[in-house]
């Protein structure tokens, strides 16, 4: 288990992205977010791109076994890696013993659960700012927002409690300056076994 493997949880607009690109630069992990992932099978046209485009367009989940699938070829192609920041990855209480099984038919495991928490108010705001200029037609539509902030709370947010039941959560506050922020995720992780 030499791995330092984390999974970066928290609701759309929560920071996820802006804090992974500091983790990986800092720590030199692989960067494994699920929405790019998909955002890169659109944009190539692939069966798996055309497969999720009308659940990420609706702001709804992709299947489980299709995000599950794709995570696994991920984790495969980079089996030397110093570990895995997961973004966006696990939603479901589904993918995250999904996950659970893969890394530990690799002999791997999580080291720890990093949340970042913003009030929906916030997230709405950043969303829609982000919207301007990131193309993402999700992100520019009201009614998305809504479906996505809601899928979160029903679907994902459970996700929260199976780490807690492992020992392995901890909450940050996402409001602040984006070092502030990147100081106490890093604070958190250097506790973390790898
Ligand atoms: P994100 O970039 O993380 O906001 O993801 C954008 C969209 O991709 C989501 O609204 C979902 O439709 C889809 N997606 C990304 N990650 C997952 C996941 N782990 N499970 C299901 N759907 C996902």
């Amino acid at each position: 288990m030499s791995m330092l493997n984390i999974v970066l949880f928290g609701p759309p607009g929560a920071g996820k992205g802006t804090q992974s690109e500091k983790i990986i630069d800092k720590y030199r992990l692989v960067h494994l977010s699920t929405g790019d992932l998909f955002r890169n099978h659109l944009s190539k046209g692939t069966e798996l791109g055309k497969l999720a485009q009308k659940f990420m367009d609706e702001g709804k989940l992709v299947p489980d076994e299709v995000v599950v699938g794709m995570v696994e070829n991920k984790i495969e192609e980079h089996l030397d890696a110093r570990g895995f920041i997961f973004d966006g990855f696990p939603r479901t209480i589904n993918q995250a013993t999904e996950l659970d099984k893969m890394l530990l038919s690799h002999n791997l495991n999580i080291s720890g659960m990093i949340s970042l928490e913003v009030p929906e108010d916030e997230l709405r705001v950043r969303i829609k700012e982000r919207g301007k200029t990131s193309g993402r037609t999700d992100d520019q539509d009201d009614g998305k927002i809504t479906t996505r902030i809601r899928v979160y709370q029903d679907e994902t947010s459970p996700v929260a409690g199976y780490y807690k039941q492992q020992g392995k959560f901890n909450a940050i506050n996402g409001v602040g300056s984006i070092d502030q922020i990147f100081d106490e995720i890093c604070r958190v992780m250097d506790q973390f076994p790898s």
